[in-house]
């Protein structure tokens, strides 16, 4: 029989529903168990029997000034009053501020902005524009990376992930950027791994013919792959690389951009200017699904007089650019860029290193602003993973008991294979950092039992 809506239902209806009928993404849909969420303000969720967690995740990492931030909803609210909806080929207000407050936070001349619903569609159309600029079929990727959940962003990442649904695309070839503390090149500093990097990166463009490369795609600072950041002028390199052959290169700040790193865009710590930049998340903590591709001058006259192929129904759309219109503000009044740069460096960063320092499960610790990774091992010198490459069940046993064991103690951790990430909010204060640490520091000693 249907149903009319439930009005207020019990977390053990809205469990009950899920279970019945929401197909979760990524998941063996018998082998989960999620929790129902009764609401979330700031730095925290709580569920329906008032138990609360300290989001060390920031949701998918989109939270960037956390849940429920009163002037961003009243934003929502006041454009929903005002305008909900409209379609993508006409001039509107929350639409043309977006992009124009965008616009003058991304690195350099990128200035026009393509508007998607999310990071995946975001990297599909950017590949799209490099293609169709360039009139070559390839684009070179990085293993240990994350581009996105659709046909071609998955194709173009590097992680398992793409395992069930890459097509093998002809025209995608990935190859390593450097990751000094797993280097694929023997090195031993980090200098030694930009360069080798460099080096592979362009031996391997020779073998596959300069004038077939459309672009080379990067996370300026890979983010789901463990959050690596890149040696000092490998970014660089790869702009003189892309400059050089006419390639055009994509940086992807779904991640690392607004605020994340401590900085607007994490290209700007490494003082990079990329042809195309993909974003999403932060640009409106995710409050309403937006996403983009900043584009340069000379690609965006690619397309002056003849069409680009491609839009979305949703694209700019007025709630999730109202969002964004807000979230800008909010983050530029309250210096929340400026925080995320100075909790990092003086609080967390040290914080971090202190608790490796004790735990003998952790074999690296590595990031910047509110953006970091703790590499869990079995054994720091020979730096086995804690838990084997893309392990399930029994296998993932210490990763599932240290998550376990944070959720005790209070904090929601972001578990991705051998590792955890210390994302919280861009704007949490000094003392939920503290309360954060203090409930990993208890995790950590569950995971230490897994080593040696
Ligand atoms: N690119 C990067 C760097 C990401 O981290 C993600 C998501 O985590 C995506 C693209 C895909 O974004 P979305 O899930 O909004 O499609």
């Amino acid at each position: 029989p249907q149903s009319t809506p439930d009005s207020s239902p019990s977390g053990a209806a809205v469990k009950a529903a899920d279970r019945a009928h929401v197909f979760h993404s990524w998941s063996a849909q018998d082998l989960i168990d999620p929790l129902a969420v009764a609401g979330a303000e700031g730095s925290y969720f709580w569920d329906y029997d008032g138990r609360r967690y300290l989001d060390f995740t920031s949701g998918l990492v989109f939270t960037n000034i956390g849940y429920q931030h009163p002037k961003v909803v009243a934003a929502i609210q006041e454009q929903a009053g005002r305008m909900t909806t409209f379609a993508p080929a006409f001039a509107i207000e929350a639409r043309s501020e977006a992009a124009r407050l965008i616009a003058e936070r991304t690195p350099g001349d990128l200035d026009k902005i393509f508007f998607t619903n999310g990071g995946a569609d975001a990297v599909e159309h950017a590949l799209r524009m490099a293609r169709l600029h360039t009139g070559r079929p390839k684009v070179l990727s990085a293993y240990r990376s994350y581009h996105g959940g659709t046909q071609q962003a998955v194709n173009v990442t590097g992680d398992p992930r793409r395992w069930a649904s890459d097509t093998g695309t002809a025209g995608v070839v990935r190859f390593w950027a450097p990751f000094l503390y797993r280097s694929r090149f023997h090195a031993e500093t980090e200098e030694q791994e930009c360069a080798r990097a460099l080096e592979h990166l362009e031996t391997t463009i020779a073998f596959e013919g300069p004038a077939t490369i459309a672009a080379i795609v990067l996370e300026t600072i890979p983010g789901t792959a463990g959050i690596m950041v890149p040696p000092p002028g490998y970014l660089a390199g790869v702009r003189e690389i892309c400059d050089r052959h006419g390639i055009v290169f994509v940086l992807d700040e779904v991640m690392a951009g607004f605020g994340r790193t401590g900085t607007w865009f994490a290209a700007g710590l490494f003082g990079v200017v990329p042809d195309l930049m993909t974003f999403a998340k932060g640009v409106n903590s995710g409050y309403v699904p937006l996403g983009g591709v900043a584009i340069s001058p000379a690609i965006a006259e690619t397309f002056a007089k003849r069409p680009y192929p491609g839009g979305l129904t949703y694209s700019g759309h007025p709630l999730a650019c109202a969002a964004a219109v807000a979230t800008i503000g909010v983050m530029a009044e309250e210096g929340v860029v400026e925080h995320a740069a100075r909790l990092g460096s003086d609080v967390l960063g040290p914080a971090l290193r202190e608790l490796a320092a004790r735990h003998p499960s952790v074999g690296e610790v590595r990031g910047t602003g509110m953006f970091w990774a703790l590499e869990l091992v079995r054994d720091q010198q020979t730096r086995e993973p804690l838990v084997p490459y893309n392990a399930t069940g029994e296998a993932n046993a210490p990763m599932a008991a240290f998550a376990a064991a944070a959720k005790r103690h209070g904090l929601w951790p972001f578990v991705n294979m051998n590792r955890t990430h210390v994302v919280p909010p861009c704007n949490v204060s000094e003392a939920e950092l503290k309360e954060g640490l203090a409930a990993l520091d208890a995790a950590l000693s569950v995971a230490d039992t897994y080593t040696g």
